[in-house]
């Protein structure tokens, strides 16, 4: 695996300069300890594609279990503890040789790290945490630095693992480091190619027909186009023996023998990760969670992991000329799929319907008024030309439509209130919906001149509701010394929460809808006869609140 790769970064050691600038600037050394003691197995890989992002890291599998020692990678000390609900949800920064190595979703951290931040969290009286330890924790390459888990936005136990660019903080692709210890996947499989996507614009025709068309080599050596065309790669990598895809590491297209896109999975830049929305077909990927890659860019793309070359405009094929098409797919071992087809110039055009509105230009404000429904869009706020579009229908459903799905940067949308929810004083919530109604995400806002007005990036249905309900707190459970609540909110979401014994802050964190506090803290020594309030507060203001105290629970 490790010749596979070194073969690669030979091949583009041309464009090295321009491509692999940062991740040569970070690596200070070839090799990784491995952060599990058990043989490595990814569930995503660096570079895949999310929803709102691009992994940033390696999921590692963990035996479908939590508890599993996490090791340092690397010799280095703690730089960053973060707890939290969301995200990363218990997460350890190592610091060491230029790197910064990143194990998230943890079940719990070291004993010494533990108890310097249960210190903390009980002088803040606050669980979730983000700070730099003032204590140095050292640890050396193969350390046990905490235990893996679930916790934050993770779906299933595993470990994040992500290495950084010590000095910027970017993450770069951990496989081009070989890890030691319990051993690597070996990754002999090349990737695997779903299709050249064939996108016809204004009035441009595929096959003579004006949808879309994606080619296999199953449907025969090539196209028929007419009129300026975009284009789409789909596929996706997979690792020996396992069922999970990965995203490429790279993708190529030749038009013509010359490079019309070029991209790697080297690094990539918090700032600008939202981007994937402009990189893939996102439709694609929202209906289907297909992975297309975009081949012409949008010129509000500001990711960096394009070769220069990645054009911006459309392509054409003259009638009566042709035009070979070469796309080559990388994983980060090697493995490369190449294929091809012809694109065959063809002089019928069909008119594109008219009377579809025109595209908002990406570059310039818009304000667009339907039945007392407004969207301002900023300048720049797409990431490139797109049509929007409103509709207000007799049930209160409000549709915001456009191609783009997303914003780059937040617009504004201004909705009337509707009139069985006029002068309440409770504040009011807008809530995007599934084509069900479901509750997708949702904004608090207070009513101002019979509207309510919220600054999003997304397009799609909305429905205004009111949040009276307040969280719902359910029995208080003990099980092996750990007190536990589950916890429920309708449309605005929860907010905070606290618990005391009295006076006495207690140490209550949040996961998966679960509050737990640990009896090891010592709060309820003592106190076992005393009241425990434990209350939540929802976006929308609205309190629930669970009173009880240990002694009831301890005799049940
Ligand atoms: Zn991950």
């Amino acid at each position: 695996m490790r010749q596979g790769m070194k073969q690669i970064l030979g091949a583009f050691a041309l464009v090295s300069a321009v491509f692999f600038g940062p991740f040569n600037q970070a690596k200070s050394q070839d090799t990784l300890h491995s952060p599990l003691p058990i043989p490595l197995k990814f569930s995503g890989n660096f570079g895949e594609i999310r929803t709102g992002h691009f992994h940033t890291g390696l999921d590692v599998r963990t035996e479908g279990r939590a508890g599993i020692p996490v090791l340092a990678a690397h010799d280095g000390a703690v730089s960053r503890v973060k707890v939290s609900h969301r995200g990363y949800g218990l997460a350890l920064y190592l610091n060491g040789g230029g790197l910064t190595s990143v194990y998230a979703h943890l079940s719990q951290f070291h004993p010494r790290i533990e108890a310097w931040l249960m210190e903390q969290q009980y002088a803040d009286e606050k669980w979730a945490f983000d700070g730099r330890p003032s204590s140095a924790f050292s640890f050396s390459a193969g350390d046990t630095i905490g235990w893996s888990g679930n916790t934050g936005g993770s779906f299933g136990p595993h470990l994040h693992f992500e290495l950084r660019d010590a000095r910027t903080q970017r993450p770069i692709n951990p496989l081009h480091w070989t890890f030691e210890g319990s051993g690597v996947t070996q990754d002999m499989v090349p990737p695997e190619f779903r299709g050249v996507w064939v996108v016809p614009e204004t009035t441009g025709t595929v096959e003579g027909s004006p949808d879309r068309f994606r080619w296999t080599s199953a449907y025969g050596e090539g196209l028929r186009v007419a009129g300026p065309f975009s284009l789409g790669v789909e596929g996706f990598d997979r690792l020996d023996g396992e069922r999970f895809t990965h995203g490429p590491y790279g993708i190529d297209v030749w038009m013509n023998d010359s490079l019309i896109h070029s991209h790697r999975m080297d690094t990539l830049d918090f700032s600008t990760n939202a981007d994937v929305a402009a990189h893939i077909d996102l439709p694609a990927w929202q209906d289907r969670k297909g992975r297309v890659h975009r081949v012409q860019r949008l010129p509000g793309n500001r990711l960096d992991i394009y070769q220069r070359t990645s054009g911006r405009s459309s392509c054409s094929v003259e009638p009566g000329d042709s035009a070979r098409l070469e796309v080559l797919l990388l994983d980060a071992a090697g493995n490369e799929t190449r294929t091809g087809l012809w694109l065959w110039g063809d002089s019928v055009a069909i008119a594109k319907d008219t009377l579809n509105p025109a595209p908002f230009e990406y570059n310039l404000p818009h304000r667009l008024e339907v039945e007392d429904v407004v969207v301002e869009v900023p300048a720049n706020a797409l990431y490139g030309d797109a049509v929007i579009d409103i509709d207000r229908s007799d049930s209160g459903r409000i549709t915001v439509w456009s191609e783009a799905r997303v914003t780059r940067s937040d617009y504004t949308l201004t909705v009337p209130v509707p009139s069985a929810f006029m002068g309440s004083g409770d504040p009011m919530v807008l809530c995007a919906v599934d084509e069900k109604g479901e509750v997708e995400e949702a904004w608090v806002s207070d009513e101002r001149n019979g509207h309510i007005q919220v600054r999003l990036d997304r397009f799609g249905y909305f429905e205004v509701r009111q949040d009276t309900v307040a969280p719902v707190l359910g029995q208080p459970v003990l099980v092996d010394g750990v007190l536990s609540i589950s916890i429920g909110d309708d449309l605005s979401g929860m907010d905070r929460w606290e618990g005391r014994c009295g006076e006495h802050w207690m140490r209550w964190g949040l996961d998966k809808g679960v509050l737990s506090y640990a009896l090891s803290d010592g709060v309820l020594q003592d106190r076992t006869q005393e009241d425990i309030r434990v209350w939540c507060i929802d976006a929308a203001g609205n309190i629930g609140q669970k009173v009880f105290t240990l002694a009831s629970l301890q005799a049940e």
